[in-house]
């Protein structure tokens, strides 16, 4: 029996890369008479043409493809959780729209999960060429430190380009989160995965979407929902300034005792209380980025909003 792939492809402002996407698809479709695609592009509420082009194609192959379209911009993540709920495939494929995940390399993942067994072929990047150094750099040491201090390991460059089996899906779609952090919800539902890797893509066309801050401030909500560590950190570093304040205060006590206590150290004192300020407004800090995430997690909100769908 002929299997589905689903293919989810989470699209903003991506009115170029629309119809290559489908093109370069069907050419590697071609390829696999056993398979059928079903196409799922999500417009995640784009300003340009992205949803003409994707009705377009809709009308060309009514059959297999299918469009959602956001009421505004949610995010990739949230594009990618629609995408998940309304795939129907025996496989769900998740590929990005501007051709940096190279759909050649579908057949060898459809074979890592039929012939090899796995229940999820994953991909990442060998190279980091084209990117500025300093993003890469940070990229890296993102990496290190989620899986130092997560139990969720995270495999260095890896792409959220996968194939997975319904059943690993459904094992997503149990985590509801409103703070989705996908590189890290495939890692924690288990199963057995194998990365293909490859170089480095370009964009066809379009450009990139993530700021600098903003990819500074998705990995660390990736900490936040993914490590409890920082707040451990929030309370060592308080037993920890408790413990050097008591020592600091027995000294001063009997310092006052044998050497009487000529009045001095106003310095001092005035850098002690506003580095323990600072230490206690840090923490606070930490305590406070996981009591948002809590706020946001509680409110319970749908992680988005279609406005038309086919
Ligand atoms: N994307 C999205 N919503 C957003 C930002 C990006 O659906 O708010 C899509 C985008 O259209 C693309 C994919 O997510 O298909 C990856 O985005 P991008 O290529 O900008 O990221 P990069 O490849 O540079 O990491
Ligand atoms: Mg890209």
């Amino acid at each position: 029996m002929s299997k589905t792939i689903s293919i989810i492809v989470p699209c903003f402002n991506e009115q170029e890369s629309v119809p290559l996407f489908y093109a370069a698809v069907e050419k590697v479709a071609a390829q696999l008479p056993d398979h059928a695609i079903e196409y799922l592009f999500i417009n995640d509420g784009s300003a340009d043409q992205t949803l003409p082009a994707m009705r377009t194609l809709q009308a060309q192959d009514p059959e297999h493809v299918h469009y959602i379209s956001f009421s505004r911009n949610f995010g990739k993540e949230a594009a990618l959780y629609a995408g998940l709920q309304a795939a129907t495939g025996d496989y769900v494929a998740v590929m990005d729209v501007d051709l940096q995940d190279p759909p050649a390399l579908l057949p060898e993942m459809i074979q890592g999960i039929e012939v090899e067994g796995y229940d999820c072929v994953g991909t990442r990047r060998t190279t980091r060429a084209g990117e500025p150094p300093v993003r890469s750099f940070f990229a890296k040491k993102f990496y290190q430190i989620i899986n130092h201090i997560s139990q969720t390991k995270i495999v260095d460059g890896a792409r959220d380009y996968r194939l997975m089996t319904r059943q690993m899906v459904d094992a997503i779609l149990e985590m509801t989160e409103y703070n989705r952090f996908s590189k890290g919800i495939f890692s924690w539902v288990g199963f057995d995965t194998k990365y293909l890797e490859y170089q480095n893509q370009d964009r066809v066309a379009g450009t990139t979407s993530w700021s600098f801050w903003g990819l500074f401030k998705y990995s660390l909500d990736g900490i936040v929902t993914f490590s409890e560590t920082p707040l451990a950190i929030a309370s060592f570093i308080g037993f920890f300034s408790f413990i050097i304040a008591s020592i600091a205060l027995i000294f001063i006590i009997i310092r006052a005792i044998i050497f009487g206590d000529p009045t001095s150290g106003w310095p001092s004192l005035i850098s002690v209380v506003l580095m323990i300020g600072g230490l206690q407004l840090l923490c606070l800090g930490i305590v406070g980025k996981y009591i948002g995430k809590i706020y946001l997690e509680v409110k319970n909100r749908p992680v988005y909003i279609v406005k038309e769908k086919k």
